[in-house]
């Protein structure tokens, strides 16, 4: 893996892909600043090292150029973060964008007009590429959250710069929370799948059974697995197809070794709001008109044991309907014990989606050991796929 680490970059200009697709307010305000803080390291160690970065980015989903998706908007708030007042040049490739470059300076940053204002950048047209490889003299990828994509700017571009491609410090650490879980994870590893339904966690769970001492089960899926097994789910959300896949789940986990730890008992709810009736239920004696939408106070103490005991955490998946303040219990209270037991030294990470959303909502951040920035690239990756962006620079 080619990173940033011990290089002089001096008198270099870097052509960085950057994720700053940032939320906007309807006065183009940036509303959440994580992705252009995420991407500050990388842009400091070039900088610190004698180097020039040029930032390219996407901003949204824009059918052509259009000023609302202009990365115009975020120049003060990326110049606020970085502390350095940073240009701006309204085109991405092409004369303008190579004048423009050219004439950077060591310490400098420019940030390109979006993208995605060229349908090449998302087909991954090879020219496009090219064009955007004259923007520096090496290439970095810091973007994440995009490295599941084969665009130009993620994955085609990467073949211009024969060895001088590297990973970013953010994609590093995404690269390198992976492998520390499914790697070279120390024992016993526990993973929490939680959220909807199974038939989005199958790849998941196929990809790392083998590598796992402990499975929780959570969320909405559980109940897949309950009626499997000849259990009363009552209302609750069930994939009925997907039966079979559960029942054999659960028989080559037991062939493997692994641990699988369903809720006992749950919160049910009479309607799928917040200001439902609620009571706690056996998870299989679930009464007709009523549906699971929390774990229960007995599951919780017995996730607890498992928690507390593991040294590998991957959580991917809140363990009820989180989003109804009446149901968050149970993902708040798994988030906490999460945070627990990596005070004690255990490694967590928490991946892909909605946990990630928990974990925010919790104020739990800066409990873990770390917080994925990538929904469909961090799901990808413990699916066991390559992604194409990190394919390109291993090349
Ligand atoms: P996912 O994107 O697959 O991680 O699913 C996250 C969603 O699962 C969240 O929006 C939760 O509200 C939902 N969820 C969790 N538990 C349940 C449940 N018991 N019934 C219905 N939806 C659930």
């Amino acid at each position: 893996m080619h990173t940033l680490n011990n290089n002089d970059f001096s008198n270099r200009k870097a052509v960085i892909r950057v994720d700053f697709n940032v939320p906007l307010d309807e006065n183009f305000q940036v509303t959440d600043s994580t992705r252009i803080l995420a991407a500050k390291e990388s842009i400091d160690y070039i900088l610190n090292h004698g180097g020039s970065c040029v930032l390219i980015s996407h901003l949204g989903r824009p059918k052509g150029k259009d000023a609302a998706f202009s990365l115009y908007h975020i120049v003060n708030k990326v110049s606020e973060i970085l502390g350095i007042p940073v240009l701006f040049c309204d085109d991405c490739v092409g004369p303008k964008a190579e004048t423009a470059t050219a004439q950077l300076k060591p310490g400098e940053v420019i940030l390109m007009e979006n993208l995605r204002f060229y349908p090449e950048e998302t087909a991954g047209d090879f020219n496009f590429a090219l064009g955007l490889s004259k923007l520096g003299d090496f290439y970095v990828n810091d973007a994440f959250g995009t490295a599941h994509r084969a665009h130009a700017s993620t994955t085609i571009m990467a073949q211009f710069f024969d060895e001088d491609k590297y990973f970013g410090k953010l994609l590093e650490k995404e690269v390198k929370a992976v492998q520390k879980v499914l790697e070279n994870g120390e024992k016993p590893i526990l993973a929490i799948l939680g959220g909807a339904k199974v038939s989005s966690k199958i790849t998941i769970i196929e990809n790392i059974l083998d590598k796992i001492d402990h499975l929780i089960i959570g969320g909405g899926m559980v109940y897949t697995f309950v009626k499997a097994m000849g259990g009363n789910i009552g209302q609750s959300i069930c994939e009925d197809e997907y039966f079979d896949f559960a029942l054999e789940l659960l028989e080559k986990a037991k062939l493997k070794n692994v641990n699988i730890h369903l809720p006992t008992d749950v919160i049910i709810a009479d309607d799928f709001s917040n200001k439902a009736n609620k009571k706690v239920s056996m998870v299989s004696e679930i009464s007709e008109d009523w549906q699971g939408l929390d774990a229960g106070p007995e599951s919780l103490k017995a996730f607890e044991q498992v928690v507390m005991k593991s040294k590998t955490i991957l959580w991917n998946g809140p363990l009820g309907v989180f989003e109804f303040e009446n149901f968050a219990t149970g993902t708040m209270t798994l988030g906490e014990q999460i945070a627990k037991s990596t005070k004690n030294g255990a490694f967590s990470l928490v991946g892909g989606g909605d946990s990630v959303a928990a974990v925010k909502q919790f104020r739990l951040g800066p409990k873990m050991s770390y917080i994925s920035t990538g929904g469909g690239a961090m799901l990808e990756s413990l699916e066991g796929k390559i992604l194409p962006g990190i394919a390109a620079l291993l090349t």
